[in-house]
This record gives C-alpha cells, sequence and structure tokens, in this order.
C-alpha cells in the first residue's frame, strides 16, 4: 500500500465543481489584484478567528516580515523566539537586522519554555515572537503576561495553527494570533487551511497595524504612487483566494477529521513503548496540522516506513541555532538541549481530512512491526 503523507488529489476530485466555478469566476470577472475575492476571504477570516482586521498577503512568510517590520523587530532590536521551528519564523527578524534570541522549548509540547522567557529580557528586548506549533499553542497567558509588563510586542506566528483556540474549551476563548499584537497565518498547501500555491495573512485587533499592513504590502503606498514607508509587493492572489474561500466552507469539518485521525493514531499507537506520542497542555483546543511522534531509532523507523510507502516528514531536523545563516549570533551545540534532542527523535506521519483509517491502520501495523524486528 501507498499512503502519501500528503496529497490534494482527493480533495480535488471531491470538490472540483465548487473549485471550478470559483476559478472561472474571477476568470470571467477580468484581472484584478486584491479583487473581490481576496476582501472576502478576508472578511470570512476575521469572522472565522474573531480578529478585528485580517489581511491577504503574498505568503506566511512575507506576513511575518512585514508584521516584524512594522512592529520595528530590527535594527539590533532583540526578540525573543524559539529555535525549534521554521525558518520563517526567525528570518523576519534578522531580516531587517533585529536580533533574534532564542530560548529552549518545552519538551512535551515543543513550543517555547515560557518558563525560561523573562530571563532572556534585556533592555534592548521590543518583542516576544511565539511559534503555536504543529497541534497546540504556545502558552499565551504566560506570554502576554511578560509582554504587558516588560511592554513588548508579540507577534504570534500561527502559520500553522489556524483555528487553534486558547481557553478553547470555554465561552471566552481566543483563537490563535489573535491574543498578541499582530498574528499570521499560512495558506502554503499542506496547511490546516492551504491554497493551490502560496498566501499567506496577517491578523490584528488594531485599527492602526491593519491600516500600517495594508499600505505595506502595496509598496507603502496610502495613496497611489505616493509613498509614506518603503514597502512590500506582497498581494493575496485573487485565484488562490477563490479556492481558499472553497476551502472556508468545508473548515469546521476538516478540523473535526484532523482529530477524528489523531485519534486513530492515538488508538493504535498508545502500547508502543518506544514511541511517545503528543501531549496538550493547557487550557486549550488543538488542531492536528501535524501529527509526531517521538521515536527511539527514529532515522532507522523512517527509512522502514518510506520502504514500506509510507510518505514521513521530519520538522525539524536542525534547530535554527546550529543553521549556517545563524552563525554570526554566536550559538553551538548544546544552547538548547530539548530543541536539540527532539530535532533527532521527531517524526511526522501522515494527516489530511481525506486520509483513510484502512491507511492509519497500515501506517500502524507498519510501526508495529518495526518495533517487533
Ligand atoms: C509554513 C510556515 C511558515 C511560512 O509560511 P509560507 O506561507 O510557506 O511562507 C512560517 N512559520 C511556520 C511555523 C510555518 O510552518
Amino acid at each position: 500500500m501507498e499512503v502519501s503523507f500528503y496529497t490534494s488529489k482527493r480533495e480535488y476530485l471531491e470538490k472540483k465543481s465548487e473549485f471550478q466555478q470559483a476559478i472561472d469566476k474571477v476568470l470571467e470577472n477580468g484581472i484584478q489584484t486584491l479583487g473581490k475575492e481576496v476582501k472576502d476571504l478576508e472578511m470570512s477570516v476575521e469572522e472565522f478567528s474573531g480578529a478585528k482586521h485580517a489581511i491577504g498577503v503574498a505568503s506566511g512568510t512575507d506576513a511575518l516580515v512585514i508584521a516584524s517590520d512594522i512592529l520595528g523587530f530590527k535594527n539590533g532590536k532583540e526578540v525573543i523566539t524559539s529555535p525549534f521551528t521554521f525558518l520563517a519564523s526567525t528570518s523576519c527578524i534578522a531580516k531587517h537586522g533585529g536580533k533574534p534570541v532564542f530560548v529552549d522549548i518545552d519538551e512535551e509540547t515543543f513550543n517555547i519554555d515560557t518558563t525560561k522567557i523573562e530571563e532572556r529580557i534585556t533592555k534592548n528586548t521590543v518583542g516576544i515572537l511565539p511559534i503555536h506549533l504543529f497541534c497546540q499553542m504556545a502558552n499565551m497567558d504566560d506570554i502576554m503576561k511578560y509582554a504587558k509588563e516588560h511592554n513588548l510586542y508579540v507577534l504570534e506566528d500561527a502559520a500553522e495553527a489556524f483555528g487553534m483556540k486558547w481557553k478553547g474549551n470555554g465561552e471566552s476563548y481566543r483563537t490563535a494570533g489573535t491574543i498578541g499584537d499582530m498574528g499570521i497565518y499560512s495558506f502554503f498547501p499542506t496547511k490546516t487551511l492551504g491554497g493551490y500555491g502560496d498566501g499567506g495573512m496577517v491578523t490584528t485587533n488594531s485599527d492602526e497595524l491593519a491600516e500600517l499592513t495594508k499600505i505595506f504590502r502595496v509598496h507603502g503606498a496610502k495613496e497611489k504612487y505616493h509613498y509614506d514607508y518603503i514597502g512590500y509587493n506582497s498581494r493575496l492572489d485573487t485565484m488562490q483566494a477563490a479556492i481558499l474561500l472553497v476551502k472556508m466552507k468545508y473548515i469546521n469539518k476538516a478540523i473535526e477529521k484532523r482529530e477524528t485521525i489523531s485519534n486513530w493514531y492515538r488508538d493504535r499507537l498508545k502500547d508502543i513503548e518506544y514511541i511517545k506520542l503528543p501531549k496538550v497542555k493547557g487550557d486549550q483546543k488543538p488542531v492536528y496540522y501535524v501529527f509526531n511522534l517521538l521515536c527511539e531509532k527514529r532515522d532507522e523507523l523512517n527509512k522502514y516506513l518510506k520502504g514500506n510507502g509510507i510518505g514521513t516528514n521530519i520538522y525539524y531536523p536542525m534547530p535554527l541555532h546550529l543553521q549556517k545563516c545563524f552563525s554570526y549570533l554566536g550559538y553551538k551545540e548544546g544552547d538548547f538541549p530539548i530543541a536539540e534532542r527532539t530535532c533527532k527523535e521527531i517524526l511526522a506521519l501522515p494527516i489530511y481530512p481525506e486520509i483513510t483509517e484502512e491507511e492509519v491502520d497500515y501506517v500502524c501495523k507498519k510501526i508495529k512491526d518495526f518495533y517487533k524486528k
């Protein structure tokens, strides 16, 4: 059996006519940047997330760079973040000369260990950049408390966190990306809300920050050809917005299905002594964008699964403090032992709404077979 890590083909076949209608409509309306569908998607995401403003941009990476620029994560200012993440969460700080200051992660959630943040705050610190990874949010109560006490901006990298909820089981929950000063989503194809190409969004509850984001995405022009800032050309593509609007109709179902699949995995894998399953900490509602294991003999298991037709992924094989591009920051091996160890043990299994129980059965059987050998 072949089980791909991710495929858009099944979704496409299920929703083919809806996608085609949506795309035809964009074409019929004629060429337009930031067209009607972009505005409709922004409104739809505002409603879904509870953010006062959602502003479509070209990618999650651009969303991070623009937000970092606006919040002043630049020119030697320090921003506290985690080294266990995708490059873009840190390169957005470094891009304009800001200084990423890393702290280690929590060994169970893989998110920033908030108990280690305060000791790294200096006169030069301007912000905290938490990343809500894989299935759960970083401890936003702690982060907002430190931010308030030390007058820092918070930029939430919610690229992977569409639909995650803090205090998610109560009435007064807040969604990922809407608690800090600014947040960002990525619509990269594999993400929980993914397009068929690149896309991203900035969220904020501040009218002023929203206005700046809108100006920055069109070259810094408040009025056409009048530039108040040196901005970007970073618009969400109208065609992608049209596709994403179709997917928004099914987003709650897709999130529920991811939860069901995660339970299939938990059920079948719970008795294997060589692996650890994800643990969700704090009062929050997870969304299973990624289903990870921590496992013994990770590389051998990974090879075995691949040899049996199963797609896997390693998020992330190397922490950012050890990457060549950040060597100038002066970190060395051993600085963040939990992040470093996690990179050696973590393995992501296939999870997407259209995967079948039979396929999950097969993946779990192969994992069991591997450890029986
Ligand atoms: C995917 C991702 C990004 C970047 O998003 P793109 O849309 O691919 O640019 C940033 N941060 C994290 C944690 C991500 O997973």
